[in-house]
């Protein structure tokens, strides 16, 4: 049984990569089959997926992104076909707006048997959707008449469609109507009637795009299934249908050897059940501690060593030891350990900065406008220095992408400002209060500005497929596109409480 990419990913790291998985071997397969029954019987998973090309290293090595390797392998080609919705030539074409294109194109064509709908990370989901936001006529002009746009220039993609594209004017209208609504809520789940569920890494960085996410998804679970990196896949989850703020990971010792760095401050739970790793948290002088000896309630920086060459790696990330299956631990993914805000002494975690965003972007709620997406910057130009936090908003009805900033009310995006500070740490607090910090500045961006962000950071070698918006902006070409695109700055007005 094939579950998802998740499959084809894990699989890229087994000796037996052009083997055909087993049920049995597969216990994130198991676990999706009791909840959502045989989705290869029951039909495609629409999943969007992006190969990068192959880089010769100077010593004569290939190299390529761990999902590339995923989609290369021989069996996940065999069944590509009868399993998924995008043709092999729509993954692996180099320019990605045409692969996503025809990515949601082929989806559309063959919405009545898609079950499931994915992609590694939540951010392309949403990212997809948004595209079929800004295309959604072109896309039914080509389904209408059965002929690709121009623009289409790949000839693998244009070969693809020439085999599945035919003129279905009875489809077009059907997608027409429903896209034409004047809310986008539940589009999924009206676009593709017969999905089960949404199979997307939604925790960590990921968290931010789940409100969107389900937004648009009406109701279908958001499962996030396995946590995994291009050093080895890590864990998976045995609860599908756990809400992403509350999902553990159960670990796969045999992919890799792992070892684990402890971090001396615990980690908090927040209001929203999310562990948050401690600011001032920093390594334990003892030495790494194998798999068998970690703690309950523990936080661990992970160490790889593979067979690859892999001694003892960092890979950066925080993991909470949350329970165990029989006798495997199970973590809640916290952090990056290395992804850090500071303009003074002060140290911001990714983790913080995740918790203070999500507190300030409840107060849009009730303007009826929805947080898409968010990073974060320490300015030192000026002393002392501050944080910027750049925000893309939109409105939840309708789909207005001439946004100019105008509606936004000063007065709500000031608090923003402060609840954000309000909701970090101690030592920011503190700082702040005796002004060696100055107030937090909230930047927001025309809509499509991550998009660019995002065109940046893909032309610089990035894969989409991989592709994780930055918490924090360390490059100064990255800060450049985000500042040419700011509609409206606001700033704290007061001091943050001191008290909580
Ligand atoms: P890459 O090496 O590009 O595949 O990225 C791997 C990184 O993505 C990991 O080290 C994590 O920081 C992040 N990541 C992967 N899976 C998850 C997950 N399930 N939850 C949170 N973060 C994840």
């Amino acid at each position: 049984m094939h579950t998802d990419t998740v499959t084809s990913y894990f699989l890229s790291f087994s000796r037996n990569s052009s083997e055909e998985p087993s049920p049995k071997s597969n216990h994130f397969g198991l676990s999706i089959y009791r909840h959502f029954g045989d989705i290869n019987q029951a039909g495609k998973r629409m999943e969007l997926m992006f190969a990068k090309p192959e880089v010769e290293t100077p010593s004569g090595l290939k190299a390529s992104a761990v999902s590339t390797r995923a989609f290369k392998g021989s069996s996940f080609k065999a069944i590509l076909p009868k399993l998924y919705t995008s043709p092999f030539e729509t993954i692996f074409c180099p320019d990605t707006k045409q692969s996503m294109y025809c990515q949601i194109l082929f989806g559309l064509i063959q919405r009545d048997e898609v079950v499931m709908i994915g992609s590694i990370f939540a951010s392309t989901v949403v990212r997809s959707i948004k595209f079929l936001e800004n295309n959604w006529k072109e896309l039914c002009s080509n389904i209408k008449t059965g002929q690709i746009s121009e623009w289409i220039t790949d000839s693998g993609c244009r070969n693809a469609a020439s085999l599945i594209l035919k003129p279905n004017l009875e489809l077009a209208d059907l997608i027409e109507d429903v896209c034409s609504c004047k809310s986008w809520e539940g589009i999924i789940r009206k676009l593709w009637p017969k999905t089960k569920y949404i199979g997307t890494v939604c925790t960590g960085a990921m968290l931010q795009y789940t409100a969107e996410l389900e937004f648009y998804c009406g109701g279908l679970p958001l499962v996030s299934g396995f946590y995994a990196c291009s050093e080895g896949a890590i864990g998976i989850n045995l609860e599908p249908l756990c809400k992403p703020s509350d999902v553990s990971y159960t670990f796969l010792p045999n992919m890799v050897y792992y070892e684990f760095l402890s971090i001396k401050e615990d980690c908090d739970t927040d209001s929203q059940n999310q562990v948050q790793l401690n600011a001032m948290s920093h390594h334990e002088d003892t030495g790494p501690v194998d798999l068998v000896n970690v703690k309950l309630g523990q936080c661990y920086e992970v160490l790889v060593t593979s067979s690859m060459g892999l001694y003892r790696y960092r890979v950066g990330d925080i993991i909470k030891v949350t329970g165990f299956n029989n006798n495997t631990p199970q973590f809640q993914f916290v952090g990056r350990q290395n992804v850090a805000l500071g303009v003074d002494m002060e140290r911001t975690s990714e983790a913080d900065i995740l918790k203070a965003v999500a507190e300030a972007k409840a107060l849009l709620d009730p303007l009826g406008l929805i947080l898409t997406e968010y990073t974060s910057y320490g300015d030192t130009s000026s002393t002392p220095g501050h944080y910027v936090i750049f925000w893309e908003i939109k409105p939840k009805e309708g789909n207005n992408n001439n946004n100019d900033g105008k509606e936004l009310d000063p007065k709500v995006m000031e608090e923003c400002c402060s609840k954000m500070e309000d909701s970090l740490h101690f030592t920011y607090r503190m700082y702040r209060k005796e002004n060696m910090i100055a107030a937090l500045e909230i930047r927001v961006v025309k809509q499509g500005t991550f998009e660019s962000l995002l065109d940046y950071f893909v032309s610089k070698g990035a894969s989409l497929s991989q592709y994780k918006a930055p918490i924090c902006i360390k490059s100064k070409e990255a800060l450049n596109i985000l500042d040419s695109r700011v509609i409206a700055k606001f700033f704290s007005p007061r001091t943050p409480i001191q008290d909580n």
